[in-house]
């Protein structure tokens, strides 16, 4: 567990609790979970009151859970979590009981109405609220994670070679990752080729890699299951003007972006950072996704650095700074950095070598 989950990240949130005037707060995505009482298992109902808080898990976590949740009550059910959730709610008092409305299905909420007579009030981001605002802790687990993964990536780019697929890329990539401790990927490791560097989420496939072509990488590591999300764009052979143009774009807006973006800014204005430099050169509708995301427990989570964001960046997130430029049938380059959001300005979690590498 991490030291921060338990007392303190629940009395934050009973605060919460008090002030929306609920009696308890139902949570179900496992993320908010763990955040909250450090469990890591798979399963997992925690209803959380002013002055307590009880995780529901079933026998595959009987031992697990205690030691990982040591500041909650935990109850095992062999048979059904909501069940025993029914139960638990039966035998205190809770009139007014918070859901995520943002997250709970509509099965589950049938299934609840079922369980309780308390009335079920809609809540929203409650907890994503909380994580969104990391502890020294967790930006030190992120940084981490950031190490890892680059030190994994410095490692198999001198093997690349022109000939390679995309698959055998990731493959050792990952094994290095794994070797070096990563828990799992974040995210399904991204090695796009060529023209298929042009799509911004491709997947990976057999494709081989031709001479001088542009090598997209986005992957990550996770560590104390804080995840880290880079992405390097290099060239398998010898870089031709246009790749060294577009490349240098992409590495002045993300530059600009980073060194510049502060909590307290809008979303959209962190975006912008980055897309007028773009914009500014003819690229901006070449540069079709927001600029970055949340980074923590989940690969992604709040908050959005995007147009569409009016919101405030929170003091203490932890953010990726990911411009790119993305042409049909010709390529993309992606550059992508994590950068803590602290009182006095931008820090940068990974290493943010961006440079054009030529690997030959
Ligand atoms: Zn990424
Ligand atoms: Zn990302």
């Amino acid at each position: 567990m991490t030291e921060g989950a338990g007392p303190r990240r629940i009395a934050a949130l009973a605060g919460v609790l008090e002030q929306e005037g609920l009696d308890a707060l139902l949570l179900t995505p496992l993320p908010n979970i763990r955040y909250l009482t450090g469990f890591s298992g798979s399963a997992g109902l925690l209803l959380v009151r002013p002055a307590s808080a009880v995780l529901i898990t079933d026998f595959r976590y009987a031992v697990q859970a205690p030691l990982e949740a040591p500041a909650v009550e935990v109850q095992i059910d062999p048979v059904s979590i909501w069940d025993r959730l029914g139960r638990v709610l039966g035998q205190r008092t809770v009139d007014r009981l918070g859901v995520e409305s943002h997250v709970l299905t509509t099965r589950d909420a049938e299934r609840l109405s079922r369980l309780t007579r308390a009335h079920v009030v809609a809540t929203a981001d409650v907890v994503e609220r909380l994580r969104s605002a990391k502890d020294p802790e967790e930006v030190a687990s992120i940084r981490a994670a950031a190490s890892l993964a680059q030190d994994a990536l410095a490692e198999v780019l001198p093997t690349v070679r022109a000939g390679d697929r995309e698959l055998d890329v990731a493959a050792r990539l990952e094994a290095a990752l794994r070797i070096r401790g990563s828990e799992w990927h974040p995210f399904p490791t991204i090695v796009a080729s060529g023209p298929r560097a042009a799509l911004p989420h491709a997947r990976t496939t057999a494709r081989a890699i031709q001479p001088n072509e542009l090598l997209l990488i986005d992957f990550g590591a996770q560590l104390n299951g804080y995840c880290s999300d880079l992405t390097r764009t290099v060239v398998v052979g010898r870089a031709d003007d246009r790749q060294r143009t577009i490349h240098g774009l992409v590495q002045e807006a993300q530059l600009r972006a980073r060194t510049q973006v502060r909590a307290q800014l809008t979303g959209r204005e962190a975006d912008s950072l980055a897309r007028d430099v773009i914009a500014a050169r003819g690229f901006g509708d070449a540069f079709g996704h927001s600029l970055g995301h949340g980074l923590g427990l989940e690969v992604h989570e709040a908050p959005r650095l995007s147009q569409t964001n009016e919101l405030a960046l929170p003091l203490h997130a932890v953010v990726t700074i990911e411009p790119g430029i993305y042409l049909p049938g010709w390529g993309g380059v992606r550059l992508e950095d994590d950068v803590y959001l602290g009182p006095s300005g931008p820090e940068l979690l990974s290493d943010g070598r961006t440079e054009l590498l030529e690997l030959h």
